[in-house]
């Protein structure tokens, strides 16, 4: 039988597990903190709790699931072979990355592409779905779970088949036993995150997907589906909003409107294999399948998808210069939170900024008049609406450049060219949403700023050798 445990060691240590059996997931993340005053005191106090609650919710996520292994999965689950391609298909179908291989592979002599297709599937189950995702056009599928016996279970789907198997670094299936959060970086970037059937359970639902868009190429799917419980009512289903948990997430739905963004799959042992439904819902609760009859109630396997996408880069068509003093902010304090925003005094701006939409942007700023940071390094750049308290017709400019001044710069003239569009703006409720979206920004901004095809237009259309940095 295939094991989730037949990685190299390395591999198996990288995703928080020991060779030599299991061990607390993130327990080794609590290191003594050294601590200074009483409101560090406080927030080091609260970090360790927060790390000790995960483990302990992990610990019970992982007993409860390798309690539901049990009986003949067939007889329990007989859609999940349905389910499982519905959902490789909301992955995969019109993947740009899929037509990006296919093109790479008709371009080529032996007709086979190098490119990888990377998928990360949260939460083992059967296993159905891995395999569904390597069928339809994955070259590599990392399944994670907190439960070994569930990752056995699914591994199994790979016994003596003609899919590759657990063959640690290969292309193919890979069994992990981890969270989310834990997932180092290395192991990506996904082209295709799912949760399968696994959000509503992480210790932290919101956290588990920002890790997870960490970890994604722009263009990304991320898919959410829920099954719907028995027990499950309008009421317990409308509590968890997964269209509200991505709100603050640089996610768009794969279609305009998030609502729209839900598909109900419901299938009912009833139905023969063609009468699986697969509708755009505006609303999930109008589609939960009336429980007509017991044998309905006993056999229904249904589930709501929810398929986001993580927006391509937009390169600007024309580079945006900008070059104002930096004036004082709001105060906000997000220095104190390690992403200090750099505000733009937007009143000598206004000609730029009109053609600018409200969002997230990347480029290069420097400080021009400054001997020692007056080369151009990475930015990201917020062009933002005013708070509600304000006039409300003006915009903000804020910007975050990628290096450490060790000062401020306050009245000085910060120049920017702005290259490139990351996301429409997006709301959020406070300082700690606002810094982690801001960190997930920086580390897509970074990425954009590296490609070379960026870099060369840099160097070409501004006329100057962008920064390494
Ligand atoms: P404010 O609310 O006044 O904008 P912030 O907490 O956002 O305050 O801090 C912004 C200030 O931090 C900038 O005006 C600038 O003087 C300073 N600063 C230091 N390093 C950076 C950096 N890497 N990027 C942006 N601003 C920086
Ligand atoms: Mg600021």
């Amino acid at each position: 039988m295939s094991s989730a445990f037949a990685f190299p060691a390395t591999h198996a240590r990288a995703l928080g597990r020991s060779p030599l059996g299991p061990r607390p997931l993130v327990a080794r993340s609590i290191r003594p903190v050294r601590v200074s005053s009483r409101p560090a005191l406080r927030a080091a106090r609260a970090a360790a709790d927060a790390v000790v609650d995960k483990a302990a919710h992990n610990d019970e996520q992982s007993a409860l699931r390798d309690e539901m292994v049990s009986g003949c999965t067939e007889c329990t689950m007989p859609f999940e072979s349905e389910r499982a391609s519905a959902l490789a298909n909301a992955a995969l179908a019109d993947h740009t990355r899929l037509s990006a291989i296919a093109k790479d592979a008709s371009e080529r002599d032996d007709g086979c592409s190098k490119m990888a297709l990377r998928a990360l599937v949260v939460g083992a189950e059967t296993g159905k779905l891995s395999k569904a995702l390597l069928e339809h056009g994955a070259t590599h599928v990392l399944v994670l779970d907190h439960s070994r016996l569930m990752l056995d279970r699914a591994a199994e789907q790979f016994d003596g088949s003609e899919t590759p198997g657990v063959v640690g670094n290969e292309t193919g299936a890979r069994f992990a036993r981890a969270d989310v959060c834990d997932v180092p970086a290395y192991q990506g970037p996904f082209d295709v995150v799912v949760f399968n059937d696994s959000l509503r359970h992480q210790a932290d639902p919101v956290e588990a997907l920002r890790r997870a868009v960490l970890l994604t190429r722009p263009g990304a799917r991320v898919v959410v589906s829920e099954r719907v419980s028995e027990e499950s009512t309008e009421e317990t289903e409308n509590a968890f909003d997964v269209d509200a948990l991505v709100e603050d997430l640089p996610l768009q739905s794969i279609f305009d409107d998030p609502k729209r963004g839900k598909t109900m799959m419901r299938m009912t042992r009833d139905d023969d294999s063609s009468s699986e439904i697969h509708e755009t819902s505006p609303s999930f609760t109008e589609r939960l399948p009336t429980r007509t009859s017991e044998t309905y109630l006993d056999h229904r396997c249904g589930s709501v998808t929810h398929t986001y996408e993580v927006p391509p880069l937009f390169k600007l068509r024309d580079r945006v210069v900008l070059n104002a003093p930096v004036v004082e902010g709001f105060g906000r304090g997000s220095r104190l939170m390690g992403v200090p925003t750099a505000n733009l005094d937007p009143a000598v701006l206004e000609d730029e900024l009109a053609g600018m939409r409200r969002g997230v942007y990347f480029g290069y700023a420097r400080l021009p008049e400054d001997a020692k940071h007056g080369k151009w390094c990475k930015c990201v750049v917020n062009v933002g609406a005013r708070p509600t308290f304000a006039d409300g017709e003006g915009v903000t400019v804020e910007v975050h450049a990628l290096r450490d001044f060790g000062r401020d710069f306050y009245g000085e003239n910060m120049e920017v060219v702005v290259l490139g569009f990351l996301r429409p703006e997006m709301r959020f409720d406070g300082l700690s949403a606002l810094v982690a979206r801001i960190m997930a920004d920086i580390g897509l901004a970074r990425g954009a700023l590296d490609e070379r095809a960026c870099r060369e237009r840099v160097d070409e259309t501004v006329g100057f050798q962008a920064s390494d940095e």
